[in-house]
């Protein structure tokens, strides 16, 4: 892989156990198949998967705190990449090129993955990580689709904007304790401080029709390789054919 480029310090932050080192973005860029398209997902072997939570995500960036101020979070159709070298992040060079393989946009790439154990060092029990601030975070696709997936994705979105852990080890009932699930029973709390300091981030934006707020999300799924399965493959035909049906019948 080839270097290029000033190196920037990027700050990344994890739940699970947080402590914050600086780790460095390298600018590297493997050779990958890129597609679009979210039912295509469903016939990767080998692969994570999306879980967007989005109604859990709502909640949580349009709770009180933030007044007259809710966050609609928005997700953009996944990104595809394979690469089966970055399905389990185990290394501060693993965690830098995921986080170089999508173009920052205004939106937040959140990167599905298998495995996540580097964070600001090795650590088996880390389920997730974030730069802080930044626009790219890593969740383990099997966590996140879980029953804490929402409070996973909204505390590494949180440290994208701004927000630090409220302490390491804290029995501090809030999105940003380091522990998902900890200590309860609103682990998804957000104070008025917190939110102001969402509220003045540069990817909060505002929709033109309503000036309501919005915070546009890009998933980004890791597989490890595009072999589709009989049945998937099945159901394409099925629904092509169904299309096909209806458009007889509306020329009918
Ligand atoms: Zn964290």
């Amino acid at each position: 892989m080839t270097q290029f480029g000033v190196p920037v310090p990027l700050r990344a932050c994890c739940s699970g156990r947080g402590r914050s080192i600086h780790i460095w973005r390298s600018h590297a860029f493997a050779i990958l198949v890129l597609f679009f398209g979210v039912g295509f997902a469903d016939t990767l072997a080998d692969a994570a998967f999306v879980s967007t939570k989005e109604v859990e995500m709502d909640a949580i960036f349009g709770q009180a705190s933030f007044g007259l101020n809710p966050i609609d979070i928005r997700y953009l159709p996944t990104v595809t990449y394979v690469d089966p070298n970055l399905l389990n992040i185990n290394t501060s060079a693993k965690l830098s090129s995921l986080f170089s393989l999508a173009p920052p946009p205004l939106a937040h790439n959140v990167y599905f993955v298998d495995t996540v154990d580097w964070c600001s060092g090795f650590n088996t029990g880390i389920v997730g990580c974030g730069s802080l601030p930044g626009n790219d975070f890593v969740v383990e696709s099997g966590y996140a689709s879980g029953s804490s997936g929402a409070e996973l994705l909204g505390h590494e979105l949180a440290h994208n904007l701004a927000l630090g852990h409220v302490g390491n080890n804290s029995s501090q009932d809030n999105l940003l304790n380091p522990v998902v699930g900890y200590p309860g029973p609103n682990t998804t709390a957000l104070t008025v401080a917190q939110a102001n300091t969402i509220l003045s981030r540069p990817t909060v934006q505002t929709d033109i029709s309503n000036g309501s707020l919005y915070i546009e999300i890009q998933p980004v799924l890791i597989v490890a390789s595009l072999v589709p399965e009989p049945s998937s493959l099945a159901l394409i035909l099925g629904i092509f054919g169904m299309s096909t049906l209806g458009f007889r019948r509306q020329r009918a």
